[in-house]
């Protein structure tokens, strides 16, 4: 098959694949949609600044954290953030300064409570980890940095199927957990799948946002074309988010993100750790154990919608693919945000391959460890 005139990277040959009669150039998308329709990122920003305010945090006495928050996310949503700036857990964390007098409930909205910027709050609250641990053992101070341990290093996979593929899948198991999992997890659908869509599944800390960004903005922390890009994808792909931290961050992160109130995409659902399983794997010639995100999950609970051929699980780490390599994305990840200058393009070169390959009745025979590759 000639995939010149395309340029979409392909895993196999024509004749190999399941998918020969709708696997042709002409059902390539020729014209992916116009990214430039879109509103410009300043205009999103001033949007996002316009609809949140400027808070000052203190803790223990000199510890400052200046957040810009969303007016209309939940008390419950601000100490989500403050949990893992100081590591106090959210539950025992008391606010003080948003309500005279009082503290305010979870459910309460900043713009219900009528905070305005420049309202100055104490948080009073020890972290979990100086209530069980000696002083000395003190963390948990990274910046909406995902809970669980990092497993092993992903720096040496640098992309290419073949590569990846090194790593194999030891656990005899997993079927068992992700049955589990399936039966246990609760899923809240945000907005209903739509028929026809394929699906992105999209990991968060250092693929959408700088989780370490200590800029306290946090239209700094997103990656540049964040919105675009998803506003670009979503007339042909369903949106799951899906991090590797408890479902009080997720929704917080998304939430104060401004992606569960952008005018021009809906995201379906969230996934949280709950829906991740462990596996026991050799990786780069050691076994190791590491969790992953088996998306036989969401297609055993979406069976009419998602499928291994119209899904794409876009992540900074591969080992997250394991148990789906095919499908696996790896996008390079977005770091220092508040030190560099803003000029990752990822996401608008993401889009573009994403619209381009949209049209494919399947998306099965794609390699997609190669989509740097593709040019528009
Ligand atoms: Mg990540």
């Amino acid at each position: 098959m000639d995939t010149s005139s395309s340029n979409v990277p392909v895993k196999r040959s024509h004749s190999e694949s399941s998918c020969n009669e709708a696997y042709t150039t002409e059902n390539l998308i020729q014209q992916p949609a116009a990214l430039d329709s879109l509103p410009e990122t300043a205009e999103v920003e001033d949007e996002m600044v316009r609809e949140s305010v400027l808070i000052d945090v203190v803790w223990r006495g000199s510890e400052q954290y200046p957040l810009r928050i969303p007016k209309y996310a939940t008390i419950l949503s601000v100490k989500a953030l403050l949990e893992e700036l100081t590591g106090v857990d959210a539950e025992s964390q008391k606010l003080l300064g948003l309500v005279r007098g009082q503290l305010p409930r979870d459910s309460d909205t900043l713009v219900g409570l009528g905070v305005s910027s420049g309202t100055r709050v104490r948080l009073v609250g020890t972290p979990l980890c100086d209530r069980l641990q000696p002083r000395e053992g003190l963390s948990g101070s990274g910046l909406w940095e995902s809970e669980m341990p990092p497993g092993p290093s992903d720096d040496a996979i640098s992309g290419g199927l073949a590569r990846m593929a090194r790593s194999q899948v030891l656990s005899t198991d997993w079927q068992m957990q992700l049955q589990r999992i399936v039966e246990d997890t609760e899923i809240r659908v945000l907005n209903a799948p739509r028929a026809g869509r394929k699906l992105v599944v999209l990991d968060l800390d250092y693929t959408l946002f700088d989780c370490k960004n200590v800029s306290g903005n946090v239209t700094d922390m997103a990656r540049p074309g964040l919105h675009e890009f998803l506003a670009a994808i979503y007339p042909v792909y369903d949106l799951i988010v899906w991090s590797q931290t408890r479902w009080h961050i997720v929704e917080s992160k998304i939430t104060l993100l401004g992606m569960l109130t952008h005018p021009h995409y809906k995201i379906t659902t969230a996934l949280d750790i709950s829906s991740m399983l462990t596996i026991h794997a050799l990786r780069n010639g050691r076994e190791v154990d590491h969790q992953v995100k088996p998306l036989e999950f969401i297609w055993t609970r979406f069976p009419d919608h998602y499928c291994r051929q119209n899904t794409i699980h876009i992540d900074d780490l591969s080992r997250n693919f394991a148990l789906n390599w095919q499908n696996g994305l790896k996008i390079r990840a977005f770091k220092r945000a508040d030190t560099q200058p803003r000029t990752d393009t990822e996401l608008y070169k993401l889009a573009r391959y994403l619209l381009h390959i949209s049209a494919l009745p399947s998306l099965e025979a794609l390699d997609h460890s190669q989509w740097h590759s593709y040019k528009n």
